[in-house]
Order: structure tokens, then C-alpha cells, then sequence
């Protein structure tokens, strides 16, 4: 690992500090200064380190108008890669947008599980599988990290939903928690020794996350022997004797925090001890020291690439093809043929969705829409672009490029402030149309804040206006002014997650002034100018498609969710397609010749019009290359041979762990360790698709399959012999999964290898299956014991069985 220092001179000199300090100026080093960086000691040469979100770029640290970051992929778009160097790489690109921006730690990767696919922050997170989610992270960790860069595995334990959130009980027995919740904590930390972690936000077993000292004290600091810091989510801390003993290091956000109030007065009423607070300390100091903030004082590389380098452009658009997933494709007709006439439908072909909401959320150079990048790779007016029906339920803060601010005539909004006298304090240009209002106190004292501008438009249009964000708002346009309330969302950065919106229909000539004020609230708050084309009737857009689509030799129609579905603080609540969507897809199947849907959505979606489809390519959340990646991946440009990472349920309500809902504040995880693949295996109601599932472009035949080193020492590794009998370029994943005899141990993932082979090749790959997953928590003795009589099951997604080894124990 690439620590600026560690080792026994830095520990001693951590000791030393340590002992220097009065219990004030230590307690004050454990909680946040302000929202995303910590305080910094001058007396003990100890810099002010900074800290960003980082699941899918390096927003920085604000939440909204923040530098321009790449955006990448969404997690569980790379997951589908399975590519252990693919996560590498990730790791190592956010290391570089971290040190553009003087950024010590990123808070991520997020390796909660996909339990039931209608959790809010699937897109987050890597996969339903704890062996491949911490294999995964660990990569991603390690890129990271190989930088100097700290990576921060996020959410200790049990946060795999967002209904009550803060306040939720995950009841998890001992199997469950031991074979599945923990072990992507346990296999990130044993392979990668990430230097943070993160506490979330539920409760597990009756017990805050951050006060629990069963699993941070006992499993992860005693247990597994881990070093590095434990930080609270930001505002989960309610407590501070509880918390500070059970093993949490770091209360974030600051400046005030139950730390700050209380902490050291706990030392001093003998309810926390100070060589609790000293251990704390120490591993601030220790991750302080690991990225370079403390003892060596690192220096900042300069030259990196910029986010909308061709670099960063190529590579963005490889890792996004790279995971998508052919979930379905009849008679071949992927890759596209770019030569025939082909019909583009869909809001989402438009309007493509690069990222999930909540605090994964970056400002991205740009987006590239599927239209844009299908443009450019077939034939010139070859190719019809047709939009779709509406999709989104609450709408996005205003596209600027439609917008000019009135005072300086540039494209973008005017800001204005003023305090409760009405008087004008403070003014600025935005080139976005929304702000945080708690962003580097410039709104201090605001009693209204103003957003106005010019609206460019190329002729009298119907629109939908409005404004985005809780509190009391005015909007005016000539001739008319609404007055309307926007209220708060619950729980903690309420003003934050899920911005809620209001418009109303209105029309706008070209040169139209639009203002929306608001009225102060509580901080802090995203608020925005909302101004988008009024949604046409969806019967009239369905019967539009279908003619557009009768004309063409091929139909691609894009459908999806969009971040107010997929998003922080909200689960769904099915997985149906939103508004007219299924209608569009079937009536275009029905009329054309051939469809290919593109799914642009990170999580399952049900596919009720699938028998009437010819194909379809699930192209997750794929960043600021959106476009570029989706239609490299159906041209066969690059080669989308992702597998699923989540089981694709063919109705709601079905799968091991559907729920999300607890009642009485207690969240059930009944299946035990039997999460998502593992608890479909064997029931009578298969999924639509499995976890595992994909068919890439080549077609493979395992020619043969054999145990080649069983248990001891080295672990069983299994050999298999596979050909690439198709037309096309494929790369292969071959998966082994255990299948225990004994009834009560769920199948599971043992180990995959993947390999690349032209046409015609043949390649012998050895998947190692990995111990950490071959073994079963006996919970009458808190113990782990080997597995005892297995098959070893070589497959591609348990739907296609490829061969069966049965191993003697
Ligand atoms: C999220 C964390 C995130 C933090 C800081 C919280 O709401 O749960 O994942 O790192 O905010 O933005």
C-alpha cells in the first residue's frame, strides 16, 4: 500500500503527539469542522484533511455546484463487468479526481448488498453477492489507496434499504449477518486494509450502528484486528459515551456534534475513559499520516487528465460498455447493424441518465446522450430520433443552456439575496440553475433568495415552470405570479436528498423574464429554477413511435428509471417501469420489424412486453458517456459482457427478501444468509433472470470441467476447458458456485475466472474458489466450520448449468 507514513517511527511519533495533548484539543480532533473536512493541529503538524463522496466521482466538498468531476459509471454498472482490474482502474481514477482536488478520503465504495431490489441506493452498491460485492471493493480499494488515497467502505452494517432510515432495526440473525452482511466488510478489510469505514445510519439488533460495540469493538477492531478509522454517516451519531466506547473514531458532519457537546465531559464524569478517546485519536492521526496530512506532508500531482479529456472520455465509455449486460438476443440481431434504417425512441434516448440522487450525486462535464452517440455511428439519415413518453416524477433543476442571466447576458441565472429589510446583500451569476444554500456562507442572513433569468427559446412554448427544493416559494413570469409551499423531506439532509419540485403550465415567448423567490427555511437546502417542454398526452406519443417505428428496419426504444426512483432516502415500491413506458415498448414491438430495448436504469425492471421484444441490453446508469458507451455497446465497439449482479424478479413481490417496509421500526432479514440468487435457488417460481445472467455477443461451449486441486491448503480450484463456437469476440466469466448438501447452506458464488477469446478459440481457465465462502457460522458455538459434502456447480448464471462436480468432503 502506498501510505505517505506508516509503521513503528510514525506510530511512536502518533504516541508521542498523543501524549502532548491536553483531552480538549483531542476530543475536538473527532468531530468534523464543517461539512467534509476535519480540524487540523497546528501544534502537532497535523493539515486539515478533506473528505468527498466518491461511489461514482468525486463531487468534492459541496453537494451541489461543486467542480466539474468525471462521472462515473454507476457501482453496480462496473460490477456487472466482474472485472476484478476494471474496479482496479476505477479505484485508481478516482484517486486521480481526489488529488486534482486535494481530497484525502473518499467515502465509498458502498458495499451494502442488493437484499431486495427495491432499495433506494442499489445503483450505490455493487451486487446481491457478498463474495463478489468485497472482491470488487477490494480492488477498488486498492487503486485507491496504491495513491494515497483513502477509501472508506461504507455503510457498517445492515443498511440495505431506505424506508425510516435513520431509525430502522435491521434484525439480522448470526448466519445472516456472518455469511452475508459481514463478509464484504471482512474480505475488503483482509485483502485491501481500507483506511476508513463509515458507520451507518439503522439500527442493527436493537443497537445504533454507531454504538455498537459488538461489531466495531468486537468484530471489526477485535476480531479482524482492523487499524484504520471508524467515521460515523453524517448526522448518524446521537450519542457520545454510547458511541465513543462502542468504537466509533470520528463524528462527521461538524462543527457541532453529541462529541463536541459532550465528549469530553463524559471523560470527566468517568463515563468514557480517556484511553478511549486516545485510541480514537490514534487512528485519526494513523489515517492522517496514511494519506499524508500528518508526519510526511505529501505534495499534490498537477498534471492529471481533465475530466472531458479524450482520455477520460475513452476511458469512461469502456468501463460503462464494458458491464452492460445482453440480457436477451434473439436471432442475433445485436450487434446492430448500422447500415439499415433505425428508429430511436424513448424520453431516456434524450434524456439519458448518466447517475442515480442522493449524495453519490457529480457535476459531470457533460452528459452524451443515447442519441448523440447512436448518431454518431450510423449512417448518415439513417437514423430517426423520437421521444417518448414522460418518465420523471419530479423534475430536474432547469437546463442553463436555455436560460441567459439579465444582468451580464451570459447563459445561466441571476442570484440575488436580501435581508429581512428587503435590501439587496449579496449577487451573483449561476451557470447552474440551483444552489446549496448552506454553501461557503456567501447566503448568510438571506431572509429571500432570487433566481432570475431570460428564457431563450426558439419560439412561444408551452412549459412546465417551477422550482425545486423545500420552502415558501413565489414564481412570476409576465402577467401572473404563483405563490406555493414545498415541504421537507424527513430525516437527516431533508432539505438535501430527493428535492421535491412544483410546476405549473405555462407559456413563454422567447425574452420572457422568469423570477422564483424563495423565503429563508431551515439550512441546509438544494433550490432550484425548474423550466422544462410541457409532456405531450401519451396516447399521442405512443401512436407517434409506432409510425416512426413501421418506418424503420429496427427500433431501439430506451426506457428506464430516473434519480427521483433510484436514489438515496426513497425505496420503490415496485419495479415496474414508470409512467406509459411498458405501453410505448409494447405497441412498438407490436408494429415494427425488429426491437431492441435498452433498459437505462441500475436496478431490475419487470419486462412484461420481453416475448414480443427481439432484444434487450441492460445499460445500467453509464456516467457522463452515457451515449457513447450505450451505443458502443450495441454496435459491438466495445464488447458489453457484463452478468447481472442482482437477480431480475419477473413480477413485484417476488424473491427471498422482496420487503422493505418495517414494521414497528424492525426490519426483518428472515432469509438469513439466503440473499437475493441464494434464496431463489430451488423455489418453485424462478426469477426472470439470474444473478450471473448474461450472453455478450460470442457464444461459448464448456467443453469440459474437473476438480484439479481439492480442500486443504490450497483450496479446491476447478479447470475448465471452454471455445468460442460464435461469430464474435467474447470475453467469458465462468462462475463455480458451492452447492452444500446439508439443506439449511444456500448455494452460493465460490469464485469466477474470466477469459477473452476470438471466434473459434479455445482456453483452459482455473477458477479458485474462495475458503471465505466455503465454510458455514455454526451460531451454537460463534464459530466458523468447513462446509462438509458439496457440488461444485460451473455455470453461466444458474439458469444455464454448464457441469456439476460432485466433492467429497
Ligand atoms: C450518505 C453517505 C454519504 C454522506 C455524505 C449520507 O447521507 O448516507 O453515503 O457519504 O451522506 O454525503
Amino acid at each position: 500500500m502506498a501510505a505517505y507514513s506508516e509503521g513503528p517511527e510514525a506510530e511512536s511519533f502518533i504516541e508521542t503527539c498523543i501524549g502532548s495533548m491536553a483531552l480538549e484539543a483531542k476530543a475536538r480532533l473527532l468531530s468534523g469542522a464543517d461539512s467534509f473536512s476535519l480540524h487540523s493541529d497546528e501544534s502537532i503538524g497535523l493539515e486539515r484533511l478533506v473528505l468527498s463522496d466518491g461511489p461514482t466521482g468525486v463531487r468534492g466538498p459541496v453537494v451541489v455546484g461543486g467542480r466539474v468531476g468525471c462521472l462515473l459509471p454507476n457501482a453496480s454498472l462496473l460490477a456487472q463487468s466482474w472485472n476484478l482490474a476494471a474496479l482496479r482502474e476505477v479505484g485508481d481514477l478516482l484517486a486521480e479526481e481526489a488529488v486534482a482536488q486535494r481530497t484525502h478520503v473518499v467515502l465509498g465504495p458502498t458495499i451494502n448488498l442488493h437484499r431486495s431490489p427495491l432499495g433506494g441506493r442499489l445503483f450505490e452498491a455493487f451486487s446481491e453477492d457478498p463474495l463478489l460485492t468485497g472482491r470488487l471493493a477490494a480492488a477498488y480499494v486498492q487503486g485507491l489507496q496504491d495513491r494515497g488515497v483513502a477509501a472508506t467502505p461504507k455503510h457498517f452494517l445492515g443498511n440495505e434499504s431506505e424506508t425510516e432510515r435513520t431509525t430502522v432495526n435491521a434484525v439480522i440473525g448470526d448466519t445472516g449477518l456472518r455469511e452475508a452482511y459481514l463478509l464484504p466488510f471482512e474480505i475488503v478489510l483482509q485483502d485491501a486494509q481500507p483506511w476508513a469505514l463509515m458507520a451507518a445510519y439503522n439500527r442493527i439488533n436493537g443497537l445504533p450502528s454507531t454504538e455498537q460495540d459488538p461489531l466495531m469493538n468486537g468484530v471489526v477492531k477485535g476480531e479482524w484486528a482492523y487499524d484504520g478509522l471508524i467515521m460515523s454517516d453524517w448526522l448518524a451519531t446521537q450519542t457520545a459515551a454510547e458511541s465513543a466506547n462502542a468504537g466509533l473514531d470520528l463524528v462527521m458532519p461538524g462543527p457541532e456534534t453529541p462529541w463536541t457537546v459532550s465528549l469530553v465531559r463524559s471523560v470527566r464524569a468517568g463515563l468514557v475513559r480517556e484511553g478511549v478517546v486516545d485510541d480514537h485519536v490514534r487512528r485519526l492521526l494513523r489515517l492522517a499520516a496514511r494519506v499524508g496530512a500528518f508526519h510526511t506532508v505529501r505534495t499534490w500531482e498537477q498534471r492529471l487528465p481533465k475530466p472531458a479529456s479524450v482520455y477520460r472520455r475513452e476511458q469512461l465509455t469502456r468501463l460503462a460498455a464494458e458491464g452492460m449486460v445482453v440480457i436477451k438476443n434473439e436471432s442475433a440481431i445485436l450487434p446492430l447493424q448500422t447500415s439499415q434504417k433505425i428508429a430511436l425512441i424513448g424520453r431516456h434516448a434524450l434524456d439519458t441518465i448518466p447517475q442515480g440522487g442522493g449524495s453519490a450525486q457529480v457535476r459531470p462535464p457533460h452528459v452524451v446522450s443515447i442519441a448523440d452517440g447512436l448518431s454518431r455511428r450510423v449512417d448518415a439519415g439513417s437514423l430517426t430520433v423520437f421521444d417518448g413518453v414522460e418518465t420523471r416524477a419530479t423534475l430536474p433543476p432547469a437546463d442553463t443552456a436555455h436560460l441567459r442571466d439579465p444582468e451580464n447576458g451570459k447563459l445561466g441565472i441571476r442570484i440575488r439575496v436580501f435581508d429581512a429589510s428587503g435590501t439587496l446583500t449579496a449577487t451573483r451569476h449561476s451557470d447552474l440553475a440551483e444552489i446549496e444554500d448552506s454553501q461557503d456562507g456567501w447566503l448568510e442572513g438571506a431572509e429571500r433568495i432570487e433566481f432570475e433569468a431570460v428564457v431563450e427559446l426558439p419560439e412561444a412554448t408551452t412549459v412546465r415552470l417551477g422550482a425545486r427544493g423545500p420552502g415558501e416559494w413565489t414564481i412570476s413570469v409576465p402577467g401572473s405570479d404563483e405563490q406555493f409551499e414545498i415541504t421537507y423531506h424527513e430525516g437527516p439532509g431533508g432539505g438535501f436528498f430527493r428535492p421535491k419540485s412544483h410546476t405549473t403550465t405555462v407559456m413563454l415567448a422567447p425574452g420572457d423574464l422568469v423570477r422564483a423567490s424563495v423565503r429563508r427555511g431551515e439550512l441546509p437546502r438544494i433550490l432550484g429554477l425548474v423550466l422544462s417542454t410541457a409532456p405531450r398526452p401519451a396516447a399521442a406519443t405512443i401512436a407517434g413511435a409506432v409510425r416512426v417505428a413501421q418506418a424503420a428496419d429496427t427500433s431501439v426504444v430506451v426506457v428506464g428509471f430516473t434519480p427521483d426512483q433510484e436514489t438515496e432516502g426513497l425505496d420503490k415500491t415496485t419495479l415496474a417501469l414508470p409512467g406509459d413506458q411498458d405501453a410505448l415498448v409494447a405497441a412498438v414491438a407490436t408494429a415494427a420489424n425488429k426491437t431492441i430495448v435498452v433498459v437505462n436504469s441500475a436496478t431490475p425492471i419487470l419486462m412484461p412486453w420481453l416475448d414480443l421484444v427481439d432484444a434487450v441490453l441492460f445499460a445500467g446508469l453509464p456516467g457522463q458517456e452515457a451515449g457513447d458507451a450505450v451505443a458502443a455497446a450495441l454496435t459491438g465497439e466495445y464488447l458489453p459482457e457484463g452478468r447481472l449482479v442482482t437477480t431480475f424478479p419477473a413480477h413485484d413481490g417476488e424473491g427471498p427478501s422482496w420487503n422493505v417496509t418495517p414494521r414497528h421500526g424492525d426490519l426483518d432479514y428472515a432469509e438469513g444468509s439466503s440473499v437475493g440468487y441464494r434464496g431463489w435457488y430451488g423455489a418453485t417460481t424462478p426469477p426472470a433472470f439470474w444473478f450471473g445472467h448474461g450472453l455478450g455477443y460470442a457464444e461459448w461451449d464448456y467443453e469440459s470441467a474437473e476438480l484439479v486441486s481439492s480442500a486443504g491448503q490450497e483450496g479446491y480450484r476447478v479447470r475448465v476447458s471452454v471455445r468460442n463456437t460464435g461469430t464474435h469476440p467474447g470475453r467469458e466469466t465462468v462462475q463455480v458456485y458451492a452447492r452444500p448438501h446439508s439443506e439449511s447452506d444456500p448455494i452460493r458464488l465460490a469464485g469466477w475466472s474470466q477469459i477473452a477469446l476470438s471466434p473459434g478459440e479455445r482456453a483452459t481457465v482455473d477458477v479458485r474458489c474462495d475458503p471465505r465462502v466455503l465454510r458455514r457460522w455454526v451460531r451454537e458455538h460463534d464459530r466458523w466450520a468447513p462446509l462438509e459434502g458439496l457440488d461444485l456447480i460451473v455455470a453461466r448464471g444458474l439458469g444455464d448449468v454448464r457441469a456439476t462436480i460432485p466433492v467429497s468432503a
